[in-house]
């Protein structure tokens, strides 16, 4: 008698969206609810795990703040042991997994691993803070592009952006990670020639019960963020578009 064939184990990468479960996409139910495992990270709700069949194993490999729980290459490697097995894994990341998730190096390790992988998108930060903002990421003759950059340089410091680029492209900037180094961010936007009365507001928390707004200018805003002690998840969203929310407020500074 020959020996039963193992399932073919996969991988499905789960962009999770911004936090409320109500901003999942089908796509992403359907594969949480066939999970056999599922590995997720600080940033997921509860109530998206909830979703997952009783015997699903729940791994926690969460990241905060430089508290590593568990280090990438230990969790590219327990991705792919799982799905040899013969589970469907289900990688829950925040946001979109190809948006400053390190999706792209998970792919990569599974793929040399030969291990099948499917990704599906999600809500990144930037649209779930601008859709709760009303706040338009581009518009019609006020911004063109819009520019995910992060604040958070593979060092801990703050990325070498092109700051004359961006600044020269009018776009929207939605920084992620940003809300430490926003001094530095907002220096390099000004030393290239972005006016100080350019709008801007920090989001903590998008989509989220405990969601925090803090608007002003980006000469203003790192000194306001800073007092305002925003703990949770922040994206900051520079850019004339903001002055086209309704909270707009008076800025907290004058233009330098
Ligand atoms: N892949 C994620 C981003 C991961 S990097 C995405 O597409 O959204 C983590 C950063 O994302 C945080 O430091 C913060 O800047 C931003 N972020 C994630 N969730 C957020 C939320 N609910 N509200 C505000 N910012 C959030």
């Amino acid at each position: 008698m020959s020996a039963c064939p193992r399932p073919e184990g996969r991988v499905t990468l789960v962009g999770a969206g911004p936090g409320d479960p109500d901003l999942l996409t089908l796509r992403a139910v359907k594969a949480i609810q066939s999970a056999d495992a599922l590995l997720f990270d600080a940033l997921i709700d509860p109530a998206i795990l909830d979703l997952a069949r009783p015997e699903a194993r729940r791994i926690d490999v969460g990241k905060r703040c430089g508290r590593h729980a568990m280090r990438q290459s230990a969790i590219n490697t327990l991705i792919a042991r799982l799905a040899q097995e013969g589970a469907h894994v289900v990688r829950l990341k925040g946001g979109d997994p190809f948006v400053f998730g390190r999706g792209g190096e998970e792919l990569d390790s599974l793929r040399a691993a030969g291990v099948p992988v499917t990704v599906v998108p999600g809500v990144t930060a930037a649209c779930a803070a601008a859709a709760s903002l009303q706040v338009p990421l581009t518009h019609r003759d006020v911004a063109r592009s819009v520019h995910f950059v992060t604040g958070h340089g593979a060092d801990g410091a703050v990325p070498m952006h092109d700051w004359l680029a961006l600044v020269r492209s009018g776009g929207t900037i939605a920084a992620y990670m940003a809300s430490r180094t926003l001094p530095k961010v907002a220096a390099g936007l000004i030393a290239a020639g972005m006016p100080g009365s350019t709008p801007a507001v920090a989001v903590e928390h998008a989509s989220r019960p405990g969601e925090r707004r803090l608007f002003g200018t980006i000469a203003g805003l790192p000194e306001a963020l800073a007092a305002a002690g925003f703990e949770g998840p922040t994206l900051v969203l520079i850019g004339d578009v903001v002055a086209l929310s309704r909270e707009m407020a008076v800025p907290l500074r004058a233009a330098a």
